[in-house]
């Protein structure tokens, strides 16, 4: 494996410097942060950022693999030459991308990741286009992207054995998919750069990045409001290597950083926070007209049960101050659910509300994630 060896102007410092390959880095596009009116709380602003991009739980991914002919794109070369760039990746960078799902899954989380054929049936859409870069939209913003689109993709061959450009790639942009940003840029690390060598080695091979592709990846801070706690994680999967003269504060990782590239104790923190296992408040079977209270806090999910009496439309709705999001899903043979609608209403002074067609006999569920609620709020789920 060939080490970096471009030239840094800065001076090292008295340690020995660390040896960080050289590593490919995940470059995910810029994401446009939720508007929220100036007039909201800091802590209410905090709850709704950090829950807003995250999937409620029980939710089960679903991804796909592009797999035909025509999946690809043409890239231009500098002299003007066109190279067709296949989408399809080979069945053993597939069995990393699975086994990545897994590592994730086998921490007990509670959302579910399963394999389709068809990409109309996968929020989740993975392709394997050499020269791209590695990156994923973070969170319900795959949602946004149409059903052809890819929602992530790895430009490089990930199945090698290499901590941070193998397996540990794979983990990084699922880590992405569930909700979760890069922790080099937590505001709470209080990093400072060497910019000008960090625009200089990622400016150079093996990534070849542009100055904004180095900016948004890397020297850019995410909103404070938008950190899960107020800690840094400098071992997080979310965490880039760093070679030796590209951090300048805190010192002692001047010589570099290295982090283990697998899932860290605050990573498994944090993903088992917003995915339990099972949610702190039990699942509650509701009847129409009667108005339940909702019992789940602050970043906690509170799931209904309903079976209609009559086949007609009903309104949900929430009652009370409070954001959240709401997902309503149809409970089918084997406990599978088919989703049938959502509404975010976060950051407005309305309720969540879905109006729908609901038939007899059958059962529904309606899973509420409360991003924030005040303190000494009613706040209730009504059905009519
Ligand atoms: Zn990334």
């Amino acid at each position: 494996m060939a080490k970096q060896t471009k030239k840094t102007s800065l001076p090292l410092a008295a340690n020995s410097p660390i040896t960080v390959p050289a590593t490919r880095y995940c470059a995910s596009p810029p994401r446009k942060p939720k508007k929220l009116p100036k007039d909201i709380s800091n802590e209410r602003a905090k709850l709704i950022l950090s829950n807003s991009n995250k999937w409620v739980n029980g939710t089960t991914l679903h991804y796909y693999f592009f797999n035909r002919a025509a999946d690809g794109e043409h890239i231009e070369l500098e002299n003007g030459r066109k190279l067709w760039r296949k989408w399809a990746g080979t069945p053993s960078q597939l069995r990393v991308v699975r086994k990545a799902f897994k590592t994730w899954k086998d921490l007990g989380i509670g959302l579910n990741f399963k394999e389709v054929k068809n990409r109309e049936d996968a929020e989740v859409r993975i392709s394997f286009m050499e020269d791209d870069g590695a990156w994923s939209y973070v969170g319900r913003d795959i949602l946004d992207q149409d059903v052809d689109e890819r929602t992530m993709n790895f430009g490089w061959n990930i199945a090698v054995p290499d901590i941070h450009n193998g397996i540990g790639t794979a983990i990084h942009e699922i880590g992405h998919t569930l909700g979760l940003q890069h922790e080099h840029q937590n505001p709470f690390a209080g990093i400072v750069w060497n910019e000008q060598a960090v625009y200089d080695s990622l400016g150079a091979p093996p990534n070849n990045w542009d100055k904004e592709t180095t900016y948004h990846n890397i020297i850019a801070k995410l909103d404070k409001k938008e950190v899960t706690g107020s800690s840094w994680d400098p071992d997080s999967v979310m965490h880039y290597p760093f070679e030796a003269g590209l951090i300048k504060k805190p010192e002692q990782y001047a010589a570099g950083l290295n982090p283990p590239g697998d899932l860290s104790k605050k990573d498994k923190e944090t993903v088992l926070k917003f995915y339990p296992a099972k949610n702190a408040v039990k699942d509650v079977f509701i009847k129409e007209k009667v108005p339940y209270d909702i019992v789940a806090g602050n970043s906690e999910q509170q799931n209904f049960l309903f079976k209609p009496t009559l086949t007609k439309y009903y309104k949900i709705e929430t009652l009370g101050k409070l954001d959240t999001v709401m997902v309503l899903s149809e409970v089918l043979a084997g406990k599978k659910l088919l989703y049938l609608s959502g509404d975010d209403n976060s950051g407005t002074d309305s309720n969540a509300m879905i109006k729908i067609k609901l038939f007899r006999s059958k059962t529904y569920v309606i899973k509420l994630r409360v991003y924030y609620k005040g303190s000494k709020t009613k706040t209730s789920i009504l059905i009519s």
